[in-house]
């Protein structure tokens, strides 16, 4: 009886589950998500119930917590005493990055690029901060010359970004870090995306300039493990210069097992950090370096057909990232969504935006290539 309740639930789960658009089968070309890899899968489950939360409890997965903390900094090249605040994604690590800058500065003002996330727009309504923009230059970004301008006494901390959502543009951070440095401001950078992929780009493109804790003016990082780093949402972390500087977000936990307790989460589960943790051991630098390889394989393959189509990219692309203009984004983007593919619109820079991700794979691309090719026939934009 209870088994046929619940192979009912379940089975009315699976109509809902068909209605969503698929990553594996190669629906989704917009999206900074992908399929989590199978041992990630396998990995979250078997930690589903431990809550990082109340670390006393859960020895065991505060183990995982800590190897997944000291191949994160490593990748980032953070120097010993740094750490990191592991948490649900770029959102969260932008916000801790800006409450702990805002707490060491006693300062209000933060300085972001106008490519910034949106979750620096909800940072100020939250934390009673107030942004100004620094314009970007014609390769979309960050205009240095103007953000020395715009630090004065009120500055809490410059963003400078490492894979901009919108175009995968990488922002000067060695000038940005030498100005943060001369002013003594906090520089946080957020490479929610980039995180896991520019390190693994480095030894094959060489005009990437360094964006990490090599820089000495760099005071925090964002990386999203669920972006590039093919783990299950929710993961991200927001890696600090300073495990010191955690006092300044922490609060006391009366009845816990741990003492302190910093950044925004409480409760939270040990599976998303198994999933990653797991990822990264079975990948390797190697193995991570070849899918970002041929991310960037894809992202090149399917620029030269849309050159050849006759269109023209926004910028020229630095990542995976690859946006494409056009006159109409969302009778495109319409058009796309009929015949069950996904794109994202981008209506500032009138262009659609395609996301090589691990799962848009060769094959995906030749699919959606002649449909996007008929459609922009059929709606005049060739
Ligand atoms: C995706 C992204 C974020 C937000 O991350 P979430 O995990 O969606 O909260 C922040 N910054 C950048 C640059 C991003 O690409």
């Amino acid at each position: 009886m209870k088994n046929e309740k619940q192979n009912k639930i379940l089975s009315e789960f699976e109509k809902y589950k068909k209605m969503d658009f698929s990553f594996s089968k190669g629906d989704i070309l917009g999206s900074m998500c992908t399929e989590p890899f199978p041992i990630a899968k396998k990995a979250y489950i078997s930690f589903l119930e431990s809550n990082l939360g109340d670390p006393e409890l859960f020895p065991g997965s505060k183990k995982i917590e800590e190897e997944y903390i000291s191949l994160v900094i490593n990748l980032l090249n953070g120097p010993k005493n740094s750490t990191c605040i592991i948490g649900s994604g770029g959102t969260e690590s932008n916000i801790n990055a800006i409450w702990l800058a805002k707490k060491l500065s006693e300062k209000k003002e933060i300085i972001v690029p106008e490519s910034a996330h949106f979750s620096f727009q909800k940072i100020a309504s939250l934390m009673d901060i107030k942004i100004k923009s620094v314009e970007l230059d014609d390769n979309y970004i960050m205009k240095v010359s103007s953000l020395r301008r715009k630090i004065n006494k009120n500055t809490a901390a410059v963003v400078g970004i490492a894979g901009t959502t919108e175009l995968g543009k990488i922002d000067p951070i060695p000038e940005i870090s030498d100005i943060c440095k001369d002013e003594n401001v906090f520089l946080h950078v957020d490479a929610a995306f980039g995180g896991f992929v520019i390190p693994f780009l480095k030894k094959q493109i060489y005009n990437i300039p360094e964006y990490d804790f090599k820089l000495s003016g760099v005071s925090s990082i964002t990386i999203d493990s669920h972006k590039m780093g093919g783990a299950a949402i929710p993961l991200g972390m927001l890696a600090i210069r300073d495990k010191n500087w955690l006092e300044k977000i922490s609060v006391d936990t009366p009845y816990i097992s741990s003492k302190v307790q910093a950044g925004i989460l409480a409760t939270r589960s040990a599976g998303p950090i198994a999933a990653a943790l797991a990822v990264y051991k079975e990948l390797g630098f190697e193995g991570y370096s070849k899918i970002v390889e041929d991310c960037m394989q894809n992202m090149r393959y399917t620029k030269e057909k849309i050159i050849d189509m006759g269109l023209e990219l926004v910028v020229e692309p630095t990542l995976n990232v690859l946006a494409i203009k056009v006159k109409k984004p969302s009778v495109i983007l319409n058009e796309l969504t009929k015949k069950g593919l996904k794109v994202n619109r981008m209506d500032r820079y009138s262009a659609i935006r395609i996301v090589f991700m691990p799962h848009v794979t060769k094959k995906s691309i030749d699919r959606f290539l002649p449909v996007f090719k008929k459609i922009c026939k059929k709606t005049g934009e060739i």
